[in-house]
């Protein structure tokens, strides 16, 4: 923005994601600062005031966090933590004035989807969703195509994330704090790439799950196949698992196709399409939704990922489980 203002931004939770994907993509945006952390690890905190140069005054922990309210040098939170604290978190920020940036999936319930939802617009705070794909040229050209129909109406789309998780001690493989197993983690992506290379919302899901590894996969489901129907008359079907790899969107227009594989890693990203390779800039998601982000929020714009966007997959996913539970097709 005009008068160099950055976006002062407070990670929450020092994991993998923040560690190696968020922290690094500051670097490189003009919008986006750095500023604070949150933590339950002391060595962690000291770690990250010498790296980043982050003072004191600007680090916090679960229990002292609420303090950030009298915080001025920080303007939002990004909650990078297992899903079922994104919702507390979320509601901490908010009462604290601050904007909150959070991770998918945005909380494990709808409940607590609409809650946060509530709760930032109580508070006159944005809610915005990491759905990082929404900032990177790939994703944009399949939204572009769904919506110029370069190759007339989507017909069907096969949209599938898994991969290979075995370790029983994570907390991606317990219900309580994933909110689930792989739909919670990747299932996500492949259900919001069926949204968004149609363009349109599902009127209706049907689910089946699979264990063939049960004593492994013991509170969560392993592999989970579901089927969306759209309003233009699109279909869809997914997989997503923690008992293999695939990375894949397929989709099917009336005169032509798409496909690309990887189509949600960090990139580089690759694809065709009936016209040949889909030649575009490999860039880093991170940096670009930061970037989006904060530009929006400083200027009091509304953010491309809200936390409606967030609550549309959460009430997908609700419908999936509950397709796959009772083997019934569920209206949406
Ligand atoms: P990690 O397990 O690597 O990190 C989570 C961090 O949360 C921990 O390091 C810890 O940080 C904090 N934490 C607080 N309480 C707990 C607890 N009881 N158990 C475990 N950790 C706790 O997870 P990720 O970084 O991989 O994932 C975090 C979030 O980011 C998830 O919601 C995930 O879905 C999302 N994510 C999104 C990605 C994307 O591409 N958009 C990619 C990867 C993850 P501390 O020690 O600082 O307290």
């Amino acid at each position: 923005n005009k008068d160099g203002r950055k976006l002062n931004i407070a990670l929450i939770g020092l994991g993998y994601y923040a560690t190696y994907q968020l922290a690094p993509a500051f670097a490189q945006t003009q919008f986006a600062n750095l500023a604070g952390v949150v933590s339950g690890t002391p060595s962690k905190i000291e770690d990250w005031k010498k790296k980043y140069n982050i003072p004191e005054k600007n680090c916090y922990n679960y229990q002292n966090f609420d303090k950030i309210i009298e915080n001025k040098d920080i303007d939002a939170v990004y909650i990078v933590l297992p899903n079922s604290m994104h919702h507390e978190f979320a509601l901490r920020a908010a009462k604290a004035g601050k904007h909150v940036i959070c991770e998918k999936p945005m909380a494990v319930s709808v409940r607590e989807a609409e809650e946060m939802i509530a709760a930032c617009k109580k508070a006159g705070v944005q809610l915005a969703i990491g759905y990082r794909l929404h900032y990177e040229p790939f994703t944009n050209e399949v939204m572009r195509l769904a919506r110029e129909k370069d190759f007339g109406k989507v017909k069907f789309v096969e949209a599938s994330f898994g991969f290979k998780l075995r370790d029983t001690n994570a907390w991606r493989m317990k219900k309580a704090f994933a909110g689930g197993g792989p739909m919670m983690d990747v299932g996500i992506y492949a259900l919001n790439a069926s949204r968004y290379a149609t363009g349109e919302e599902p009127v209706s899901v049907t689910a089946q799950w699979v264990k063939t590894d049960p004593e492994i996969y013991k509170d969560i489901e392993e592999t989970l196949f579901w089927q969306l129907k759209f309003p233009g008359g699109a279909i869809s079907s997914s997989t997503t698992t923690y008992n293999g790899n695939v990375h894949r969107l397929f989709v099917s227009y009336e005169n032509g196709n798409l496909e690309m594989s990887p189509a949600y890693d960090y990139g580089p990203l690759k694809g065709k399409t009936s016209k040949g390779e889909m030649n575009l800039p490999v860039i880093k998601h991170q940096t670009a939704q930061l970037e989006a982000m904060s530009e929006a929020i400083l200027n009091n714009r509304p953010v491309r990922t809200p936390g409606e966007e967030g609550l549309r997959d959460m009430k997908i996913i609700e419908a999936i489980y509950k397709a796959a539970e009772t083997g019934k097709e569920i209206k949406l």
